[in-house]
C-alpha cells in the first residue's frame, strides 16, 4: 500500500516508519522537522517537507494521493500547551483541518490518527475502557479531542474507514530509533539521560499520590509494539466512520517501581530527590486494551517494562546526545 505518513521524522512516526517499510509497504514522509529529525528516516526515503499548516503544500502532496494516510505530526507537550494553547490549536488542529481538507478531496481509502490517552483525563474507572466519557484537562488533550471529532465527521460524510489509536505511555526503542525530545519530560529518557549524564537531573515528582508506594502509575507501551498497532489498523478489515483503540497493555507500574527496573537493567543503583507532585498528573492511568486485542489482533508484548528500559537503554547509550551523537 502507498502510505503518506505525517511527522515520520518524529518518535513514533519514525518507528512506524520503519515497520511499515519492513512489511513491504510503499511509504512517504511529511515533516517539517520542527521536531522530529532527519537522521531518523531511512536513508533515500521519498520525503515531503513542509508545513501542515501550508495548505497549498499539503493540497500539492496529496495531488498523487497515498491509499492511506498515518497523521502523527503534532505538538505534543502537556505543560507547554497549558502556557501556550493557540500554539497547540493552531498547529495540530489546524494542521489536521488542511490534511483532512485535501484527503476528502482525494482517493486516500484509509487514515490513522495519532491519539492519546489524554482525552480521557481524569477518569473515574481502571482499566480506562474506550466507553469512557472523554474529559481532557488540558489543552494538549483537547486538540486531540478535536482532532478526533474533526476526523470522525470527515470519515463519515466521506465514507473512507478511520482510526484513533489512544497511546498511553509510550517508551521504549527500535535498534536505530529513539526517543529524542527538546525538552524532555517523560519519566524514562529524563531517568536514562541522567544515567548517561551525571550532569542531568532528574526527580520524582510527588510520592504522596493515593497508590501503594505513593507515586503515580501509569501504562507504559513499547514504542515497536504501538507501531505493530498502526501497521495492524493499515492493513486489517475496518468499517467504516471512526474506530477507536486504546494502546496500553492493562498493566500499570509506579514511578518508583519503574525506578527499580532501571537499576536491574541498568545495574546502577538510583536514588532520586522527590520533588512536589507536578501538576496536573492523575494518580493512576491504565489502559484496558480488549478492543484492540479483538478487533486489530494486536498483542503488546508481555515482558513490557523490561524490555522497554532495556531498549531504551541500548539507545540512550548509543546515543548520549540523542540524535546529534
Ligand atoms: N515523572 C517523574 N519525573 C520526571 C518525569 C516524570 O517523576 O522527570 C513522573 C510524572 O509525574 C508521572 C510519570 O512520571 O507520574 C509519567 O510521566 P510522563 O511525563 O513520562 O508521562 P505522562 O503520563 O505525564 O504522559
Amino acid at each position: 500500500m502507498k502510505v503518506l505518513i505525517t511527522g515520520g521524522a518524529g518518535y513514533i512516526g519514525s518507528v512506524t516508519t520503519r515497520v511499515l517499510l519492513a512489511r513491504g509497504h510503499d511509504v512517504e514522509v511529511l515533516d517539517d522537522f520542527s521536531t522530529g529529525h532527519r537522521e531518523a528516516l531511512p536513508p533515500g526515503i521519498p520525503l515531503h517537507e513542509g508545513s501542515l499548516l501550508d495548505a497549498g503544500f499539503v493540497d500539492r502532496v496529496l495531488a498523487a494521493p497515498p491509499d492511506a494516510v498515518l497523521h502523527f505530526a503534532a505538538f505534543s507537550l502537556v505543560g507547554e500547551s497549558a502556557a501556550h494553547p493557540l500554539k497547540y490549536y493552531r498547529n495540530n488542529v489546524g494542521g489536521s483541518v488542511n490534511l483532512l481538507d485535501a484527503v476528502a478531496r482525494s482517493g486516500v481509502r484509509r487514515f490513522v490518527f495519532s491519539s492519546s490517552a489524554a482525552v480521557y483525563g481524569e477518569p473515574d474507572e481502571m482499566p480506562i475502557t474506550e466507553h469512557a466519557p472523554t474529559r481532557p484537562v488540558n489543552p494538549y488533550g483537547h486538540t486531540k479531542l478535536a482532532i478526533e471529532w474533526a476526523l470522525a465527521d470527515t470519515a463519515a460524510a466521506v465514507g473512507f474507514p478511520a482510526v484513533a489509536l489512544r497511546y498511553f505511555n509510550a517508551c521504549g526503542a527500535s535498534r536505530e530509533l529513539g526517543e529524542d525530545h527538546e525538552p524532555e519530560t517523560h519519566l524514562i529518557p529524563r531517568l536514562l539521560r541522567s544515567l548517561v549524564d551525571p550532569g542531568v537531573d532528574f526527580a520524582v515528582f510527588g510520592d504522596d499520590y493515593p497508590t501503594p508506594d505513593g507515586t503515580c502509575i501509569r501504562d507504559y507501551v513499547h514504542v515497536v509494539d504501538l507501531a505493530e498497532a498502526h501497521a495492524l489498523a493499515l492493513e486489517g478489515d475496518l468499517r467504516p466512520g471512526l474506530s477507536v483503540y486504546n494502546l496500553g497493555t492493562e498493566t500499570g507500574a509506579s514511578v518508583r517501581e519503574v525506578l527499580a527496573a532501571a537499576a536491574a537493567v541498568t545495574g546502577r543503583e538510583i536514588a532520586p530527590r522527590i520533588e512536589p507532585r507536578r501538576p496536573g498528573d492523575p494518580a493512576r492511568l491504565v489502559a484496558g486494551n480488549a478492543r484492540a486485542r479483538r478487533d486489530l489482533g494486536w498483542r503488546p508484548r508481555a515482558d513490557g517494562l523490561t524490555s522497554i528500559l532495556a531498549d531504551a537503554w541500548r539507545w540512550h547509550r548509543d546515543h548520549p546526545r540523542g540524535y546529534r551523537g
